[in-house]
């Protein structure tokens, strides 16, 4: 641990996106001087993004909350406070509430944050058991929560999602993905951009199906610009052709365990390449062609990402890019689309593999809008409505864990006026912005020099198998509070056990107990040895908290024989386990133990609602339709007061295709008024080619000029509020997904 004028170099693990780059930092006390890329690391081999340079940036934000701080609702001012009076503050309001209006009376949202720090990671499943409430939302439903669903079904765990193997793949087929700028997503590859370039080095392809012409689309063999939201039927059209030329084959690795192909065949029969080819945009010949290449690479993976899974069809689209993959024999193969197998198990690594439960979805409905639950959490649209009905198991009080709703979630103004309703609401954040101003409570994190960081989630989405894990380098300060105390004494308090301090221990001990007990009663590795024992070896050094978890996942893993945390430690460049290996029928966990091409419920949603966009998108002149886009120096709404990220020119604009500007009398940088049927913007014009005729696009993540926010350069940078057009009324059903592509909406000149 560090003195103040020490000044050392320490590796990480960044948290601020799902490329999971290792930094090398040089530290001064506790503060970053400068981050460059670990050189040394396993997996990011030196690489780093303009994001993880700014990463000291991030740290010493002089806008950063730093302490506790209650509002005064009257005065709407802030206070900072010590950790006992929040929580007290905290049990004094939130406690009543719950004996006087029950359980469900508080709602949870899961931010995307949530899903790269390790104290949410663990423990917010605590937190949600402990309130017991219904009322669980999450960025889940405005991001990936189709791929898990499509996953689920057809390999039997929300997690068994299929990756294309980038580094060995010949084609690669990009539907809705900007990697270039995201640096991946569902896909957990550092260096993205360089392994992309690779493929085409020695001499394989890339497609990229887009609205927009994207950096990855530029860099790409080809761009096809397909018209937003139609990407189930275009890839349904490759699949017809598949069937229709003989070229259909899962391969003999994969023959004995798929199910459901003749299904899938009759499905796709209406799809032919003419039938969709006006829906989608994309000549007939054009999608026979890359059907036809698909078959014939050596090695292919088709990648589907946000544009495919944030639309009304999201859960077809996952499910018609694995269908492809299966298809054209390359799921499960070296090249195509594999499954990881992470150092700490999850959902298809434990227990007999090759046959399962598979998922479970719909157990209850939401209260107001009845939409089903998915995974255990409702879609994120619907907030709104549970707060603002009024009835028993409305929402009065609400915990947010990271995350920025009003910003990141459909119809941000309703939202925004829900929230501003409620009775009480306590935010886990570093800022306040948009969302957490509405707090009664605001509880900051330790700094992230002082926690330890493992992906749980996002390891199991690698390109390859890699374990890594980043300990903390320097003590908590006396005014920082680790982030998993904060969540399991909200989780005491929840339990009615008070808002003490010493509660923390009791509920994290209770938490590893049933965790052990659960390991030494099934198979693996500590099966039939005595908890007190196993708990005690676990605890040796004073170890407890979310590292202590994490010891006993990783040695109960795959990897058992090899990782421990203290492995892990030793090498602060992280391990690698090599590339992904074939894991069918292992990796399945399906109630027949196959690979169920055909699920009920994406069969009935095919032949249902596929139709009416079919018959929309072919027969109506749609008007135009709203994208979003991505860009490097940015990650969803929370990267924007870090100047050196948001220099240079504005980059919250209306992209629009000249012929479009030219019927509307738009001209570049002049204002043009955007409206959907949820409401309408002023936003500044872009006029560029890198846009399909007909689609606008607008990034989402901006509009830091709210009355409260202290975002000091955000909000010199304002931009706007893209989800002041999105719709709460466009779902995916399967998924309970906003569909944040493709809304239909008018733009006019401003005189
Ligand atoms: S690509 Fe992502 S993980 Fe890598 S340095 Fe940039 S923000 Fe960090």
């Amino acid at each position: 641990m560090s003195h103040d004028d020490d000044v050392r170099t320490v590796h990480r693990i960044c948290p601020l996106c799902e490329a999971t780059c290792n930094l090398e930092l040089r530290i001064k006390g506790r503060t970053i001087e400068l981050a460059r890329g670990d050189r040394d690391d396993v997996y990011s081999h030196g690489y780093i993004c303009p994001k993880g340079s700014a990463i000291g940036h991030l740290e010493s934000d002089p806008d950063r909350i730093r302490a506790p701080r209650i509002r005064d609702r009257a005065t709407n001012t802030w206070r900072d406070v010590e950790w006992d009076e929040a929580f007290a503050y905290i049990d004094a309001h939130l406690t009543p509430l719950l004996e006087r209006s029950g359980r469900d009376s508080v709602a949870i949202y899961a931010g995307n944050p949530c899903a790269h720090n390790l104290a949410p990671q663990v423990y917010n499943r605590v937190l949600i058991q402990s309130v017991r409430t219904k009322n669980v939302f999450s960025a889940s439903t405005v991001d990936q929560m189709p791929k898990q669903v499509s996953a689920g079904y057809m390999f039997g765990a929300a997690l068994s999602i299929p990756i294309p193997d980038v580094d060995h793949t010949d084609y690669l087929l990009i539907l809705g993905a900007n990697p270039f700028a995201s640096n991946g997503s569902l896909m957990t590859a550092p260096d993205i951009p360089g392994r992309l370039r690779a493929i085409r080095n020695r001499g394989g392809k890339i497609v990229v199906v887009d609205p927009r012409r994207s950096k990855t689309a530029t860099e790409a063999d080809e761009w096809l610009a397909i018209v937003p939201g139609t990407d189930t039927l275009f890839l349904l059209a490759i699949a017809n052709v598949l069937f229709a030329e003989g070229l259909a084959d899962p391969g003999d690795h994969l023959r004995d365990h798929v199910s459901g192909l003749d299904t899938v065949e009759s499905l796709v029969a209406p799809y032919s390449p003419d039938a969709v080819a006006r829906a989608c945009g994309i000549d007939a010949s054009t999608i026979h062609r890359i059907a036809r290449e698909l078959a014939a690479a050596p090695s292919a993976a088709v990648y589907g990402r946000i544009g495919t899974t944030t639309t009304e069809y999201g859960t077809l689209a996952s499910w018609a890019v694995d269908v492809v993959n299966v298809l054209t024999g390359n799921l499960d193969r070296r090249g195509g689309a594999m499954f990881n197998l992470p150092a700490i198990g999850g959902g298809n690594s434990g227990g007999a593999g090759g046959v399962g439960r598979g998922i479970k979805v719909g157990r209850r409905v939401s209260r107001v809008a009845n939409l089903p639950e998915v995974f255990g959490e409702f879609p994120a649209a619907t907030l709104p409505d549970e707060i603002e009905t009024p009835g028993e198991g409305q929402v009065r009080a609400l915990i947010t864990i990271a995350g920025n709703p009003v910003l990141s979630n459909p119809d941000a103004t309703r939202l925004d006026r829900a929230f501003a309703s409620l009775d009480f609401m306590v935010s886990l954040d570093i800022y306040c912005n948009e969302t957490t101003r509405h707090a009664d409570v605001i509880l900051p994190p330790e700094g992230l020099l002082a926690r330890g960081h493992i992906d749980l989630a996002l390891r199991s989405l690698g390109i390859r198998n890699v374990a890594h894990y980043s300990p903390p380098a320097v003590e908590l300060e006396a005014h920082e509070y680790a982030e998993w105390r904060t969540l399991l004494r909200l989780a005491a308090i929840m339990q009615g056990l008070g808002s003490s301090d010493d509660a923390v221990d009791t509920v994290d001990d209770f938490v590893l107990r049933g965790l052990v007990e659960r390991a030494v009663g099934r198979p693996g590795p500590f099966e039939g040895r005595d908890a007190d024992a196993v708990v005690a070896e676990l605890s040796a050094g004073g170890r407890r908290g979310p590292e202590r978890v994490v010891d006993l996942m990783l040695r109960t893993g795959p990897y058992a024989d090899q990782l421990n945390l203290d492995a892990l430690i030793e090498h602060p460049h992280g391990i690698d386990l090599g590339p992904l290996q074939p894991r069918v029928p292992d990796v399945l966990r399906t109630p027949s133990g196959t690979i169920e091409l055909a699920p009920e419920p994406i069969v009935a949603d095919v032949r249902d609602r596929l139709p009416e966009l079919l018959d929309e998108r072919s027969h109506s002149d749609a008007g135009l339709l709203l994208v979003g886009r991505r860009d490097l120096r940015s990650n969803n709404s929370w990267m924007h007061n870090l100047r050196v990220l948001v220099k240079g020119k504005p980059r919250c604009t209306l992209h629009i295709h000249p012929d479009d500007a030219q019927r509307l009398g738009l001209a570049d940088g002049k204002l043009a008024r955007i409206a959907s049927t949820s409401g309408s913007l002023d936003v500044p014009v872009e006029v560029t080619d890198a846009i399909r005729v007909g689609v606008v696009s607008i990034p989402h993540g901006w509009g830091h000029d709210g009355p409260g926010v202290e975002l000091s350069i955000a909000r010199e940078h304002a931009g706007v509020n893209s989800n002041v057009l999105t719709r709460p009324d466009l779902l995916d059903p399967l998924s309970g997904t906003s569909a944040l592509n493709a809304i239909p909406v008018e733009v006019a000149a401003i005189s």
